[in-house]
């Protein structure tokens, strides 16, 4: 495979990092109240198995997993105080409904089952294992992890593991190689057992010096392992840029790059997997950078999921009435409003800013100047994608292949207009989603109502045919009849001719033998 090292468009963003601060990994105080995000769907399924006034463990199960949606786990020992369907939302409107949970201080775990044997054990035993643990994409796509596992068993050869971090301000990932190399390498030693995988290939930005050395002395000995240095440019760390920098390959449109025989995972999913085979620990905290919008104020810490992002500010003396929040990096990012908003599993970053620089650009008409284009990693056409998206031309902007945007934001980034790009993509993307979703159903239904029509039919010929073969069935059973008695009328009077004739014979030896008599008597 030829190396390209690089891809089209993206964009270098001042570093906004500083090497000094990821290196030290900060612990954050309890905070006394949680607040666990349930998705919806799990509420509606009844998967929710603790109740207001229960006492609970760290590690315990609050919710279970349903369909695509990984179980959820107490972040601390102590109290559920309420079960609410008080909703936040996200820009796509997603609803979650909450859990609280009040901490006892005391951080007692429910008894934890490191497998340091898992090798003896099943390979989808311990994929059970992991999603139990309910470990998904902590890169920001929050995919299962389990079924992503499970899909790529027998088609990849490669692990790659994705140490990119190019979104500007979030050192994260570099604070966990810098701190936890070793362990990163045990979590990929249990993939590669689990898909038989040989190689793995671990891509890290040129500007992360530190966490190169750590991770490359964690693999000097070993045999399969290489870390490559990726040039730093946004979105690096997007699967299609990725894949395209260190093979030189397209992922086809509409498909992973699991169909070249690679898996991807983010360097804290491996450290996550880890954790919950090695030390039996259900995913309950994640690093989170804490920046100011100059990196001035830089820091990263240990956060348990749940954690209010006040809790968060108000550890570190920030003013939070008079900053502006931003949860996750910069560019995908969005803004909280409410700050009781808690950390999720794929929270890897808090951003705050003076309010009033937030104040937003008012949005201008396009000038067709295409510097959106120029810009865009997967060669869109975003001035394109937005005329057709503000008008709802869903079939043009289908055509225009917007299903294909990975939401880097960078178009909207070099925009001289200030047109919110990224919002009306996302948006457009939805309700194309939901049409899909609907033009499917009703294909489905079709489907279904075709074939039992068809099931009908094919039963009332069946139905047919047996009437039929039964009419035929009678005839020849009377058919059958009338022979036998033929038959037996034949044997009749074949038998009542044989005794005739038997008769007769008796009849004429009776005669001779009285013949005979008479002669005797007339020789005496
Ligand atoms: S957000 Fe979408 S359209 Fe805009 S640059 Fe990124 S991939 Fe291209
Ligand atoms: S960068 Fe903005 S103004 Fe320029 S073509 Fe793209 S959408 Fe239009």
């Amino acid at each position: 495979m030829r190396k390209s090292n690089d891809f089209d468009g993206g964009i270098d963003f001042m570093s906004m990092k500083s090497n000094q601060t990821s290196s030290k990994l900060n612990v954050l105080n309890t905070p006394k109240i949680f607040t666990i995000l349930v998705d919806d769907v799990v509420v509606i399924k009844n998967k929710i198995v603790v109740n207001i006034g229960q006492i609970v463990l760290r590690g315990q199960v609050l919710a279970l997993g349903y369909k695509n949606i990984a179980p959820m786990h107490s972040p601390a020992s102590g109290l559920i105080t309420q079960i609410t369907n008080e909703e936040f939302k996200f820009f796509s409107n997603k609803r979650y409904s909450v859990i609280n949970i009040q901490s006892d201080g005391k951080d007692r775990w429910i008894n934890r089952t490191p497998i340091h044997n898992y090798k003896d054990l099943s390979v989808n035993k311990i994929i059970q294992f992991i999603y139990n643990a309910g470990i998904v994409g902590l890169g920001g796509a929050g995919f299962l992890s389990s079924k992503k596992l499970k899909y790529s068993i027998k088609k990849v050869h490669t692990l790659v593991v994705n140490a990119a971090e190019s979104e500007p301000y979030v050192t994260s990932d570099d604070c966990l190689m810098q701190n936890f190399a070793t362990e990163i390498v045990q979590g990929c030693q249990i993939v590669m057992w689990i898909l038989k995988i040989k190689f793995v290939l671990i891509a890290i930005e040129d500007d992360k010096h530190l966490a190169y050395i750590k991770v490359h002395d964690a693999i000097n000995h070993l045999s399969g392992f290489e870390i490559r240095k990726i040039k730093k440019k946004y979105p690096s760390g997007s699967s299609k840029q990725l894949i395209k920098t260190l093979f030189d390959q397209e992922i086809p449109s509409g498909k992973h790059s699991i169909h070249l025989g690679i898996i991807l995972f983010n360097v804290a999913t491996i450290f996550s997997i880890k954790r919950a085979i090695l030390n039996g620990e259900p995913l309950t905290e994640r690093i989170v950078t804490l920046s100011d919008k100059d990196a001035l104020y830089q820091k990263n810490f240990l956060v348990r999921i749940g954690t209010p992002v006040k809790h968060i500010l108000l550890e570190n003396n920030i003013n939070f009435k008079s900053n502006s929040i931003i949860l996750g990096g910069p560019i995908t990012g969005f803004i909280v409003d409410n700050v009781n908003f808690p950390i999720l599993k794929t929270s890897n970053s808090v951003l705050f800013l003076k309010s009033s620089l937030l104040k937003y650009e008012l949005e201008q008409p396009c000038i067709r100047c295409t510097m959106c284009s120029r810009a865009c990693p997967m060669n869109l056409l975003p001035e394109q994608l937005y005329f057709y998206s503000k008008s709802r031309d869903h079939d043009k902007s289908k055509e225009y292949s917007i299903q294909e945007c990975i939401e880097c934001g960078i178009c909207e980034q070099v925009c001289p207009s200030n047109i919110p790009l990224l919002t009306y993509f996302r948006k457009e993307k939805l309700k194309i989603n939901k049409i899909i979703l609907k033009e499917n159903l009703s294909t489905k239904f079709k489907k279904l109502f075709l074939s039992r029509q068809s099931r009908l039919r094919s039963l009332e010929s069946i139905n047919e045919n047996i009437i039929l073969s039964n009419s035929i069935l009678d005839k020849k059973f009377e058919e059958n009849l009338i022979l036998d008695k033929k038959i037996e009328n034949l044997i009749t009077n074949k038998s009542q001719n044989i005794r005739k004739v038997e008769l007769e014979a008796a009849i004429n030896r009776a005669k001779q033998k009285q013949k005979l008599n008479k002669c005797l008597i007339d020789r005496q």
